[in-house]
C-alpha cells in the first residue's frame, strides 16, 4: 500500500468516500467533483499508477474493473441510455491522480470529441 497515494488512502479508509461497489480487488466510489449526474470511479485496490503500467499479469484485474463498471452502469440505470468509460493517462491524457481508475460517466448526453 502506498501511504501517500490519495486513492490508496481511500481504499484503506483513511480518507472517507462514498463506496458504491467493493470486492476483493476492486473498489468503486462516487467522484468528489462529478462531471455528470452519474460519475463513479472504479479502481484496483492494489496500487497501479497508470494504465500504461498494466502488464499481462493484470489481464484478469482489468477485466474485473470493466465488469464492475458495466455492472454499476446497470445498477445506476444507464444500460439502455448509454454511458461512457474513460481512462485518462499521463499529463496530456488529463490524469490527475496517479492510481489507475476508470471513470463511469452517464445520465446526460456525452459529447465527442471529449475536449
Ligand atoms: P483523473 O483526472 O486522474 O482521470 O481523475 C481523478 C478523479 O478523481 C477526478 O475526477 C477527481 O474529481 C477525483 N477525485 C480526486 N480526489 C478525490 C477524492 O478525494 N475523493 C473522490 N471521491 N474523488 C476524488
Ligand atoms: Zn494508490
Amino acid at each position: 500500500m502506498m501511504d501517500e497515494c490519495i486513492f490508496c488512502r481511500i481504499v484503506s479508509g483513511k480518507i472517507p468516500s462514498q463506496r458504491v461497489y467493493e470486492d476483493g480487488e476492486v473498489l468503486a466510489i462516487r467522484d468528489i467533483n462529478p462531471q455528470a449526474p452519474v460519475h463513479l470511479l472504479v479502481l484496483p485496490k492494489a496500487h497501479v499508477a497508470s494504465v500504461s503500467d498494466v502488464s499481462k499479469s493484470d489481464t484478469q484485474l482489468i477485466g474485473a474493473i470493466i465488469l464492475a463498471a458495466t455492472h454499476l452502469a446497470k445498477t445506476e440505470g444507464l444500460e439502455e441510455r448509454g454511458f461512457r468509460l474513460v481512462i485518462n493517462a499521463g499529463p496530456e491524457g488529463g490524469q490527475t491522480v496517479p492510481h489507475l481508475h476508470v471513470h463511469l460517466l452517464g445520465g446526460r448526453q456525452m459529447r465527442w470529441p471529449p475536449g
